[in-house]
């Protein structure tokens, strides 16, 4: 088993990076945001908890993602390479992993960091536009659909996420500086991390991602 993670702040295009990637080098890929809005669907008491959170921009407690986590990798084969997309987000989630991954003859092979001025993250989130029904990841000047609201993808609904308002976001990013930042050093003493310049255009961040992970 063996992992990669994108770090980056919120906006960084971690999404973004993975739908290509994904397709690229054939890994898994498991966005703990995905995740947790479609435990909000479901409508059970788990979902209620995580909405309050995500509403806020706060973090969802450490312990509910883990167990969501562990549940999702222990479904998988022991050759599954796994692309983790805004998780771990804090220091004691990376440990969790770091033993998840050991019970399972694991490793983290490569951490991509995503790095953005603080600047560019409100304009991307506030344009940021998702399918309803594939979750594919539209910006309305960037990376525009072919027809205004419809995916070009399965023509599906595109919507603006709720934490994808002014407000939100601003909590988002001072959570990301002081809860999900330290992972940087964290993972950079490990000797696993590669800096990304992700202000590059979606297409540069993939050629650089896959000239990191391929060689
Ligand atoms: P994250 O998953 O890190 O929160 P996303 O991948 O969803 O970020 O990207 C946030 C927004 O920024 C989206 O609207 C996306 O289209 C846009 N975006 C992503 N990468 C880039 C980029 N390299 N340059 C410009 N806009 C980008
Ligand atoms: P994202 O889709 O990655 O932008 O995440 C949206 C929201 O889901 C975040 O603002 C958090 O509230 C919550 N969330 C996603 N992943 C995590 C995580 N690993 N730890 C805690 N909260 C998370």
């Amino acid at each position: 088993m063996d992992a990669i993670i994108l770090l980056g702040g919120p906006g960084a295009g971690k999404g973004t990076l993975a739908a290509s990637l994904k397709k690229d080098i054939g890994c898994l890929h498991i966005s703990t945001g995905e995740m947790l809005r479609a435990v909000i669907q479901s409508d059970c008491e788990i979902g209620q908890a995580a909405r309050a959170c995500m509403e806020s921009g706060d973090l969802v407690p450490d312990a509910l993602i883990l167990d969501l986590i562990q549940s999702r990798i222990s479904r998988e084969p022991d050759d599954a390479r796994f692309l983790f997309d805004g998780f771990p987000r804090t220091i004691q989630q990376a440990e969790g992993l770091q033993d998840l991954l050991s019970q399972l003859n694991g490793k983290i092979s490569y951490v991509l960091n995503l790095v953005v001025a603080p600047e560019v993250l409100l304009p991307r989130l506030c344009g940021r536009r998702t399918c309803k029904t594939c979750g594919a990841v539209y910006h309305i000047t960037h990376r525009p659909p072919k027809i205004d609201g419809v995916c070009d993808v399965d023509g599906g609904e595109l919507f603006q996420r709720t934490d994808d308002r002014e407000k939100t976001i601003l909590n988002r990013i001072e959570v990301y500086k002081k809860q999900t930042a330290p992972l940087i050093d964290y993972y950079r003493t490990q000797g696993v991390l590669y800096d990304i310049d992700a202000s590059l255009s979606p297409a540069e961040n993939v050629a650089i991602a896959r000239d990191i992970l391929l060689n």
